[in-house]
Order: C-alpha cells, then sequence, then structure tokens
C-alpha cells in the first residue's frame, strides 16, 4: 500500500514544471542580470529549478510597483466587499491547486506530503477564508470626547509591506501575512527563502488569477542577505514582516533604523517548555501531544515543546510513553504518504542539528532514543526522533533553539521550579501546562512569559487567536484581527463642531 502510494506521488511529481522567475507586476520575470541559483530537493539532492536570485534592482522594481499600485487605490480603494470576494477567489483557486501546492512544498522543504496537504494547505485555505470574510465586519471607532467634536479612530492600510518569511511553513506563513496584509488593502511584496521559493511563486500567478489586481502581490525569491536585506532597508517600504531566526529580526530592526524607521514585526521562535505535573488526568495523552509537539515537521517549528519539564514522579513513566510514541512515527520519503518525519530541510540545517545533538552529549545528558540520521534517500539527510533525558536547565540543548527533532526532558520537584525552569531562556512563544488542577493551570499559565498557554493540549489554536512572543521570540502578534495592527495606521481624524 505505503510503496504504491509512493510511486503513485512520484508520477504526480513527474507531471509538475517549476517556476523558478520572480513574480514581479504582471508576471514571472527574470532578474536584470539575469543571474539564478540552484534550488535542488532536500529529499534526495535532486535539481528542481532555476530560481531568480533578486536583489537590489529587483527589490527596487517591485517597490516601484507596489506604490504606485497603493497609490493609485486600485486595492485599498475597492470596498472591503469587493476585496473579500477577490480574496474568497484567491483562496478557492488554492484549494482547488491544492494538490500541486501541497507537491512544491513538499518538495522543497522536505515535509511529509500528508503533512503538506492535511496542515499547510488545509490552514493556508482556511486563513485566507477567514481574513476575507472578516474585512467588512470591521468597524472603525468614535471616541468619548463630547458634544464639542467628533473623536474618529479610523483603521487605514500602511502602504509597502515586505513579509520575509522561512521555509518551514513557506506557504501557511505565507497565508498569516497575506490575509491581514492584503485585506487591508496594501501591497504586498513577498521575500520567500531560498531553501523553498517554489510554492510561493505559484500563489503569486493564482493571486493574480483571482483578481487581486497588477503589482498588489509579488514575490522576490533570492538570497536573504541580499533580496531580504534590499527589502528590509528600502526606504520606500512602510512596514517588513519578518519570521525567522533571532539574528535575522536584530538585523531587521537595525535596517529599520538605517533606513526610513518602518514598522517592524517579528517572529523570531522559541525554546517552548510542556510542563507536565504530577497530577496530569491523561498521560497517554500528554506524551502523544510531547511527541509530536516536538517531532511534527522534523521539529522545523517556532513553537516546538522543545523542553519536556517533567514532575520527577511522572518522568520515567512520561518518556518511556513519549518514546513508545516516537517509535510509531516513521521516518521515510516525504513523498510517501506514510512517513511522519521527512527530510531536513538543508546540508546546513541537518549539520547544526547534529551538532546539537554533539554538544547535549558533551554536556552530560543522556541520549535516550535516536540521535543519528538513518538512510533513507541518497543526497538527503533524515534525523528520526531524539531524546535526551537529564537535561539541565543551564545546558544549551536546554537554551538554544534547535529547529530539529530533539527533545531535552528536564525535571522538577514542586510549581515554583518549574515555572523558574520554564521562563529561565530568552525566549517565550509557547507553554504548555499538564494538570488536573484548574488552580495550577491558571496559576502556572499566567506565570508563564509566553505569547500562547496551552493548557492540558500542546500548541493548538485556531486562526482567531493571536500568535508570537513575549521576550527575544519577537514583537506583534500574526492570526486573529490583532494581526491587523501589523499592517495599519491608526489615524484620529477630529471634527470640531461649530
Ligand atoms: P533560518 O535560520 O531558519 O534559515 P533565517 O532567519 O536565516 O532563518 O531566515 C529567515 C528568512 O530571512 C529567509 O527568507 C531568509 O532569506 C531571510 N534572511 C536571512 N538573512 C537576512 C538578512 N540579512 N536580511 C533580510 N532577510 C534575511
Amino acid at each position: 500500500m505505503s510503496l504504491a502510494t509512493l510511486e503513485a506521488t512520484k508520477a504526480r511529481v513527474a507531471g509538475l514544471s517549476f517556476e523558478g522567475r520572480a513574480f514581479l507586476g504582471a508576471g514571472y520575470q527574470p532578474t536584470r542580470s539575469g543571474e539564478t541559483f540552484t534550488k535542488c530537493s532536500p529529499i534526495d539532492g535532486r535539481v528542481l529549478a532555476e530560481v531568480a536570485r533578486c536583489g537590489e534592482a529587483e527589490v527596487d522594481k517591485a517597490v516601484a510597483t507596489a506604490r504606485q499600485a497603493f497609490e493609485d487605490r486600485r486595492w485599498s480603494g475597492l470596498t472591503p466587499r469587493a476585496r473579500k470576494q477577490i480574496l474568497l477567489r484567491f483562496a478557492d483557486l488554492i484549494e482547488s491547486n491544492a494538490e500541486e501546492l501541497a507537491l512544491l512544498e513538499t518538495l522543497d522543504m522536505g515535509k511529509p506530503i500528508a503533512d503538506a496537504e492535511s496542515v499547510d494547505l488545509r490552514l493556508l485555505v482556511l486563513c485566507m477564508r477567514w481574513y476575507a470574510e472578516a474585512l467588512d465586519k470591521i468597524y472603525d471607532e468614535l471616541a468619548p470626547v463630547g458634544d464639542g467634536a467628533i473623536g474618529m479612530i479610523v483603521r487605514e492600510p500602511i502602504g509597502v509591506v515586505g513579509a520575509i518569511i522561512p521555509w518551514n511553513f513557506p506557504l501557511m506563513l505565507a497565508g498569516w501575512k497575506m490575509g491581514p496584509a492584503l485585506g487591508m488593502g496594501n501591497s504586498l511584496i513577498l521575500k520567500p527563502a531560498e531553501q523553498s521559493p517554489l510554492s510561493t511563486l505559484r500563489l503569486a500567478a493564482l493571486a493574480l488569477e483571482a483578481g487581486i489586481p497588477e503589482g498588489v502581490l509579488q514575490v522576490v525569491p533570492g538570497f536573504g542577505e541580499e533580496a531580504g536585506r534590499a527589502l528590509a532597508l528600502h526606504s520606500d517600504v512602510d512596514a517588513i514582516s519578518f519570521t525567522g531566526s533571532g539574528e535575522v529580526g536584530k538585523l531587521i530592526l537595525q535596517y529599520a533604523g538605517q533606513s526610513n524607521m518602518k514598522h517592524v514585526s517579528l517572529e523570531c521562535g522559541g525554546k517552548s517548555p510542556n510542563i507536565v505535573f504530577a497530577d496530569v488526568k491523561d498521560l497517554d495523552e500528554a506524551a502523544e501531544q510531547a511527541a509530536w509537539g516536538v517531532f511534527f515537521n522534523q521539529g522545523e517549528v517556532c513553537s516546538a515543546g522543545s523542553r519536556l519539564l517533567a514532575h520527577e514522579s511522572v518522568r520515567e513513566e512520561l518518556v518511556e510513553r513519549v518514546e513508545a510514541v516516537a517509535g510509531t512515527m516513521r521516518v521515510g520519503n516525504p513523498l510517501d504518504p506514510e512517513t511522519r518525519v521527512g527530510a531536513m530541510v538543508s546540508d546546513e540545517q541537518s549539520a547544526r542539528v547534529l551538532d546539537y545533538i554533539k554538544i547535549g552529549k558533551q554536556e552530560g545528558a543522556s541520549l535516550r532514543m535516536g540521535g543519528a540520521p538513518v538512510e533513507v534517500e541518497r543526497g538527503g539527510c533524515y534525523i528520526p526522533p531524539t531524546i535526551f533525558d537529564g537535561v539541565k536547565g543551564d545546558m544549551r540543548i536546554a537554551q538554544e533553539e534547535i529547529f530539529g527533532p530533539v527533545l531535552s526532558v528536564l525535571s522538577f520537584q514542586d510549581e515554583a521550579e518549574a515555572i523558574q525552569l520554564a521562563n529561565n531562556t530568552t525566549y517565550g512563544l509557547g507553554a504548555a501546562v499538564w494538570t488536573r488542577d484548574i488552580n495550577t493551570a491558571f496559576r502556572v499559565g499566567k506565570a508563564m512569559r509566553s505569547g500562547s498557554v496551552w493548557i492540558n493540549a500542546y500548541d493548538t489554536g485556531d486562526i482567531s487567536t493571536p500568535f508570537g512572543g513575549y521576550k527575544q521570540s519577537g514583537i506583534g502578534r500574526d492570526k486573529s484581527l490583532h494581526a491587523l495592527d501589523k499592517y495599519s495606521q491608526v489615524k484620529t481624524l477630529w471634527v470640531a463642531l461649530g
């Protein structure tokens, strides 16, 4: 069954074509210099496409086109309902092309095809529909200023927005930016990661087909230090929305300071704690979610539950059950629908993860599971679920974001120690608390310095709930109506009454 299905998926891949040119204005265009880079698949190293290596020239052009589109109001001047209808059409087109987009995502960055379809594409469509539907239901405000005046508080689009996205969820994160940014009426320039440009490039053509006017959504593939830097440094870009590493997030803040003080929002990952108390109601459920919470998407997830904090009385039993769940996760060719853990995105990322596994051993943590790549396809790197036990709070594998399928297990004796350990990193993206006592749940939940806290669950949520970080996990929120803040200005219109 599985093999036959892998063959079927491979046959679908054989029928695909890949577009690597930039999407500028009305369509695909080569770079001015003709420069490209070769995009290979992390599955087996096969060459997928030559991709435009955009730099300042292409970014300048995209920004000028985006500005023109914004100024002549071809998009921002439409009624919210008209924008809604076009965005709904865009969502329908994404849905009807979901199979192709999911294959591009898997080939590009190595995630299991089953997840690309059932998670990434499903959530992208849902996200676009949610923002489209929200648009014509958002009201402005009147301030309580008395009879002498009318104090109107109106939300306006910010203008030209640059969105720099990473390679772990290219389409879904593009959706988190496109929904609110396009919904508000802005012009948007997407800079996909160099590891995963193909799916968003395809998306741009669907946007145009759906009726989003020329110049409103453009895609500039290329390297971070070239295309990404040029976009974030551009003085005619009004806002940058970035998802990626903290290191680059700090550079984006500098670029804003060196140029036009553009609005910056950042989501820069985490080292999220998953805290299991002794009175956990269902240890099997906690183990199941702890395992998926860190090994899903090869652990290449900003909100991965990469630290399991277990009360010492349940630690051993919990870890045994997490191991049992992880043992059922099939590491394999991501094109195989049975695969649960696919290929690491790049040689660089694999080396980084393997290096952390070496560091964990050197620091004295005990390796209970995994730890070495497994042979799946030549030319790809496949790291199985890996578990370190006996991790101490100050070890590097307890502090630094690994972005791979590596779980660090720490134990605690009481609630105060759990809170201290949980908050003891520079990050603050997510946290989970497993307990049957509602008082513990709320006390600990409120004590977490993180943007999301899940109680008796890990990494759940909805497009209607905000997502983002405290501390160095970032600035601003994706998802929900709060995301509109990143892509809008608030204006006071004061009307004096005579
Ligand atoms: P990761 O370490 O997960 O690859 P990065 O932060 O390096 O994350 O990359 C996230 C996104 O930021 C990618 O689109 C990448 O091209 C871009 N990027 C990397 N360096 C820079 C930079 N100096 N300026 C702007 N964007 C950058």
